[in-house]
């Protein structure tokens, strides 16, 4: 394994293994067969005695090479990779689960993973609880009555909702449940779930991981045992990652650590920043000392991360006014990118709910997503400042 500080293994975890004809970089081995002349060796291969691949489905050297670097920045024994990150917590969860079973998770997931909750994982007559978001108490108690799979996500979507990983570890582990993470928002930069006891670590490689919104990927972290039957699961069910995509992927994780310190800084300034503007009503970032889970994200992240949330007076009238108005920004459903983007939660995230599903979960109908770029703070800062200008000359905000 590749030894190192954090940008050093982020550079070269999983490149040299995969070089060839002297190039530097990981080549995109555009094949779908790998053959051979000797049928022994064939065979060897063929039956995991012997190193090397057989069919793209499932194995390929790129995908490889995207594999150990991810599980080298985990910490992780073994890693595998998907085609998307749904793909990734799909086959996770039906790689364990069996009717009758029962899974803990809260109620503020991705919105893919809420519906894998609420609509299919029913259907195959898994027992779902949802609990409400960092109420540990109530985590705990419904962990004690048992069940096979305890799945978090933290941060969470929209209002980055903090829950403490150790302690859901613990109370997982002393029950006999796979507890697994979805590390998207965090990244290895600035949270490391494995080390606080977890079992599973997963990402959605399409956000931070790659960083440049053009390829989508998923990975799975985490023992050998269990990350090997997940593997075989997605080996034979398909859903792989395409050699083209682990490569952008790849390209894009060696900058990881300049990306996220950047995008740390940059989230945190905006959150201050948004703070002095009337027309703000609330702001969400985990390194507000006000946030009201800053503390258990101070004991376990290393840094904030780039993702805020915001809601401004006078509801969508406002959003429909101020999102538009910004020239810094993509307007799009995903994050995580060198670029910063910004949406409404009623449009991305919680599209599928209705306006009173969104208030029950604490999400007002004039939410901003606000995913911090690379770009400079300055040029961020005042393209706000702008765009709320622009707002209160069309609008007059009822406070
Ligand atoms: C985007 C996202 C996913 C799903 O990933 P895809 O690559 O879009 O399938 C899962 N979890 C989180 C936290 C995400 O942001």
């Amino acid at each position: 394994m590749t030894q190192g500080k954090f940008s050093t293994r982020s550079i070269w975890a999983g490149e040299k293994d995969q070089l060839a004809f002297g190039a530097t970089q990981v080549p995109v081995v555009h094949s779908v067969s790998f053959g051979y002349e000797d049928m022994d060796e064939w065979y060897e291969v063929a039956t995991g005695k012997k190193k090397g691949h057989i069919y793209g489905r499932n194995t390929n050297p790129t995908v490889e090479a995207f594999e150990d670097k991810i599980k080298n920045l985990e910490g992780g024994e073994a890693a595998t990779s998907f085609s998307t990150g749904m793909a990734a917590i799909s086959n996770t969860l039906t790689t364990f689960l069996t009717p009758g079973d029962r899974i803990v998770s809260i109620k503020d997931t991705y919105g893919g993973t809420n519906k894998i909750f609420t609509e299919f994982l029913p259907k195959m007559n898994v027992d779902v609880e949802l609990c409400e978001t960092a109420n540990h108490e109530v985590l705990e108690a419904e962990v004690e009555k048992g069940c096979k799979i305890l799945y978090l996500e933290t941060p969470t979507n929209p209002t980055v909702k903090i829950t403490d990983i150790e302690r859901m570890a613990k109370v997982g582990k002393a029950n006999g449940a796979i507890v697994i993470v979805d590390n998207t928002f965090a990244t290895p930069v600035n949270q490391n779930p494995l080390d606080l006891g977890v079992d599973l670590v997963i990402h959605s490689a399409t956000k931070f991981l790659g960083g440049h919104a053009d390829a989508l990927g998923g990975a799975l972290v985490g023992s050998r045992e269990l990350v090997e039957q997940v593997y075989h699961y997605r080996e034979i069910n398909g859903a792989t990652l395409d050699p083209m995509s682990a490569y952008l992927l790849l390209r894009g994780m060696k900058t990881l650590k300049l990306r996220i310190d950047q995008q740390n800084k940059n989230a945190h300034d905006i959150a201050e920043y948004l703070k002095t503007f009337d027309i703000v009503e609330d702001v969400f970032y985990p390194g507000l000392e006000e946030h009201v889970n800053y503390d258990i994200a101070k004991k376990q992240m290393h840094g904030f991360g780039g993702m805020l949330s915001f809601s401004v007076k006078g509801g969508v009238e406002t959003v429909r006014e101020f999102i538009p108005a910004l020239q810094f920004a993509n307007k799009a459903a995903n994050l995580g990118a060198v670029e910063t983007i910004v949406g409404p939660s009623r449009t991305t995230s919680h599209v599928e709910c209705t306006p009173e599903e969104r208030a029950a979960m604490g999400i007002p109908e004039g939410l901003i997503r606000y995913s911090a770029g690379i770009e400079d703070i300055e040029d961020l800062k005042a393209d706000l400042k702008q765009a709320f200008e622009k707002v209160e000359q069309k609008v007059s905000p009822k406070s």
